[in-house]
C-alpha cells in the first residue's frame, strides 16, 4: 500500500474496541474503501479497551500493512465512553469520527457526515432511524432513561442520536478539556454546544459477536448519566422531607384535639411501627442517593488518571505527538 500515514491528517476515524478480534479487518476494509475518494488524508485510531482475545493481533496486523491505522491498547478495561476521551486525546484529524467496531454504523455515513461538515458543520450527529436490532427489553428500558433524562437532566438530547458523529477540531479540543470520570459522553457532545446536525443511519445487525453491555454495565452506565446533568434526585429529599413533616403537623395536631376530647389511648402501635419503618425507609433512601454523589465527588477529587496505556502502536511516535487542546482557563 502506498499509504504514508500524516502528520495532521484530515480526518482521524475513533473506533473504541473490546473483545472485537473478527470485525477489525472488515471494519478497516470497509472504511479504507469509503475514505479514500471523500478526504485527503485520515487516520484510524483503535482504541483497545483491555480486550481479552485477539483484537490486539489483529490490529498489530492492520497496522503493519497500513501506517494510518493506530491502536492504543489499554491496562485493563475502563468502558467505552473512557476508550472515547482517550481516542480523543490521540486524535491529530481537523475532524474526528466516532463509531462502534462491529460494523453496525455503516462507513458510508460517513460521507454525509463530512458533506455537512464541509457546509461548516461542527457536531455532526448520526440519527438511528429505529432500535430494532436491540432486544425490546432493553429498547423498553432505554426509552424509559431518556424521558427521565428529558425531564430531569439539564441538558438535552436529541433524540436518536449516540456516540456516532463527526466532531470538528473545536468541538474535540473542548471534549478535551472535561477530565470527569463518571462520563456520559452523550451528555457531554450537546453540552458543548456548537453548530450541531443530524444525518439519519439505518443500525445494521452486528457483523461478529455480540453486544458488549450487559444490563448492568447499562445501569451503571444510566446513572452516571443521570448523576452527572442532573441535581434533581438530591433536591427530591427536600420536597419529600417538606411534605412529611407537613403531614406529620397535622397529625400532632390531631392526636392532641383527640386526646382532650378523648383522653389517652394506649393502642397504636401498628401505626407507630408502620410510620417508622416507612420513614425510616425514605431517610436511608435519601442518605443512599446522597451517598451516590458522594461516592463520585470523591472519584473526582483522587484526581486519578482516566485511563492508563500499556501499549501504543503508531508509527514515529515523538514526530506524530497528540494535539494537545488548548487549555487558557487552566492555570490552577
Ligand atoms: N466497547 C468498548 N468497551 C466496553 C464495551 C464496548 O470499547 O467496555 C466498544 C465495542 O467494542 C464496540 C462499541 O464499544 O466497538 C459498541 O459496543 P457494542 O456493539 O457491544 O454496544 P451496542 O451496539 O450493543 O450498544
Ligand atoms: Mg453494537
Amino acid at each position: 500500500m502506498a499509504a504514508e500515514a500524516p502528520k495532521t491528517p484530515e480526518l482521524t476515524v475513533l473506533v473504541p474496541v473490546f473483545n472485537e478480534a473478527e470485525n477489525i479487518p472488515l471494519l478497516v476494509a470497509r472504511l479504507t474503501q469509503t475514505l479514500e475518494g471523500c478526504v485527503a488524508s485520515y487516520e484510524i485510531v483503535f482504541v483497545d479497551d483491555g480486550s481479552r482475545d485477539a483484537t490486539m493481533q489483529a490490529l498489530r496486523a492492520v497496522h503493519e500493512r497500513d501506517p494510518r491505522v493506530d491502536a492504543i491498547s489499554f491496562s485493563r478495561n475502563f468502558g467505552k465512553e473512557v476508550a472515547i476521551a482517550a481516542g480523543l486525546d490521540h486524535a491529530r484529524g481537523d475532524a474526528v469520527v466516532i463509531m462502534d467496531a462491529d460494523l453496525q454504523h455503516p462507513p458510508e455515513t460517513i460521507v454525509e457526515m463530512i458533506a455537512k461538515w464541509r457546509e461548516g458543520f461542527e457536531n455532526v450527529y448520526g440519527l438511528r432511524r429505529d432500535r430494532a436490532t436491540d432486544s425490546k427489553l432493553r429498547r423498553a428500558l432505554t426509552q424509559r432513561f431518556y424521558r427521565l433524562f428529558a425531564r430531569l437532566g439539564e441538558t438535552r438530547l436529541p433524540p436518536g442520536a449516540g456516540d456516532f458523529r463527526l466532531l470538528d477540531r473545536k468541538a474535540v479540543n473542548a471534549l478535551m478539556r472535561m477530565r470527569e470520570r463518571a462520563r456520559f459522553n452523550k451528555g457531554l457532545y450537546s453540552w458543548i454546544g456548537f453548530k450541531s446536525v443530524g444525518v439519519p443511519y439505518d443500525v445494521a445487525d452486528r457483523a461478529h459477536g455480540e453486544s458488549k453491555f450487559t444490563y448492568s454495565k447499562l445501569t451503571r452506565f444510566a446513572l452516571d448519566g443521570l448523576m452527572s446533568f442532573s441535581t434533581v434526585p438530591l433536591m427530591v429529599w427536600t420536597f419529600i422531607g417538606m411534605t412529611v413533616s407537613f403531614l406529620a403537623f397535622f397529625a400532632a395536631a390531631y392526636i392532641v384535639v383527640s386526646t382532650l376530647i378523648n383522653g389517652t389511648d394506649v393502642p397504636g402501635y401498628a401505626s407507630l411501627i408502620v410510620s417508622i419503618s416507612f420513614l425510616s425507609g425514605i431517610q436511608l433512601m435519601s442518605l443512599g442517593i446522597l451517598g451516590e454523589y458522594v461516592g463520585r465527588i470523591f472519584a473526582e477529587v483522587k484526581g486519578r488518571p482516566l485511563y492508563i496505556v500499556s501499549e501504543h502502536l503508531s508509527v514515529d511516535e515523538g514526530d506524530r505527538a497528540p494535539r494537545k487542546a488548548a487549555q487558557p482557563n487552566d492555570a490552577e
